[in-house]
């Protein structure tokens, strides 16, 4: 085969044209230039300021921030190194080209009032479980946390965890496998649908649970002695019926206790039962109650009596959800709950011929 000078000479061209261009690459690559930092002369292949600086051995630092009287030292909070590139300040980024200016100032110490403080760290809540009774399974422990912070403008500066916190555990359970259930009234007492409820229950010789609100213990006592009279259950739904899963300490304890002592009061015997507002629950609720000797009850069924329009609606939506051992939640009180009262009669017959025994909530916790 026979190749023409022509191609030849095209073949060459384009081989030199290529190694020029290998050579140019690596040159800009790697080509050594002259710099200055700081009024000496550097020969450096680095690309960027901080690179050049770094690898001459000065590394740019921020100051620290201590307080007045030095006992405290907050590395690296301090004031933060300037860099000029021939003249102006520039990052650490910025790139740099022959004969670069480059001058660095450290950054320097700032002095301040700091002051420390340590805090305590909510610890979680982990509930375990579906069942309609809680028992608190392990204890949970707050944390620590220390805060910095600057004593004029409070600024917070750092903050360092100095213990972790430790989950409740909270187990929700305890299912009954026997045909029973429990009839729980809450939010009451309230008149005249406190005492109508009453006086149907007893009229089909019905068991039941009425968690009552505090506040509303206060307005009705008479009634709550009734109730007390006819042999039913009493027990605390807090003082107010807020939401207590985001509340502190103080406010839980103080829901918890001057309902049960208003109940104590009205009917000579304590409360032992405890059913959250909402049933929202977190672990310092849990263990606030169940340190005072309560025992939490929840629900299973939920018909949403309060807001039904139809004694139907209440039937249809408590069948499709009732099981053996369940908790059916109703109300007496928080408004008008006529429909409530004229779903009961009905609510007794068709548990009862479906099979079902109506307990109270202790025969419920115990026959398990
Ligand atoms: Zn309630």
């Amino acid at each position: 085969m026979i190749i023409s000078k022509k191609k030849m000479i095209i073949r060459l061209l384009v081989a030199v044209i290529t190694l020029i261009g290998i050579e140019v690459f690596f040159y800009s690559a790697y080509a050594k230039i002259p710099i200055k930092i700081n009024n000496e002369n550097y020969i450096t292949k680095e690309k960027t300021v901080g690179d050049a600086l770094r690898k001459v051995g000065f590394k740019p630092e921020t100051g620290n921030l201590l307080s007045h009287d030095g006992e405290i030292v907050l590395n690296g909070l301090g004031e933060e190194p300037t860099i000029y590139l021939d003249g102006s300040r520039v990052k650490e980024s910025s790139l740099i080209s022959r004969g670069s200016r480059i001058e660095m100032v450290q950054g320097r110490n700032l002095r301040e009032v700091i002051k420390e403080r340590t805090l305590e760290i909510t610890p979680r809540t982990i509930i375990e479980g579906s069942g309609p009774f809680v028992v608190v399974k392990r204890p949970g422990s707050p944390g620590e946390i220390r805060e910095y912070y600057l004593e004029d403008s409070g600024l917070i500066v750092k903050k360092e965890i100095v213990s972790k916190p430790k989950p409740t555990i909270l187990k929700r359970g305890k299912i009954n496998p026997k045909r029973m259930v429990a009839l729980t009234f809450d939010d009451g007492p309230l008149l005249p649908y406190t005492k109508q409820i009453v006086d149907i229950l007893k009229s089909y010789d019905v068991p039941a649970t009425f968690f009552v609100v505090g506040t509303q213990v206060q307005k009705y006592p008479a009634t709550i002695k009734y109730m007390k009279d006819q042999g039913f259950d009493i027990e605390n739904h807090s003082l107010t019926h807020s939401r207590l899963d985001d509340k502190d300490q103080a406010v839980v304890e103080n829901e918890i206790q001057v309902s049960h002592d208003l109940i104590l009061a009205k009917t000579g015997e304590s409360p032992r039962w405890f059913r959250p507002p909402f049933g929202r629950l977190n672990g310092l609720l849990g263990e606030a109650v169940t340190r005072r000797g309560y025992s939490i009850a929840l629900w299973s069924v939920d018909p949403m009596d309060w807001q039904a329009e139809s004694v139907d609606s209440i039937i249809q939506t408590m069948m499709l959800q009732v099981r053996p051992g369940a908790i059916v939640l109703l109300h007496d009180g928080g408004g008008n709950r006529q429909v409530t009262v004229a779903a009961l009669p009905k609510i007794i017959e068709h548990l009862r011929s479906a099979g079902y025994s109506i307990v109270t909530l202790d025969q419920l916790y115990k026959y398990r």
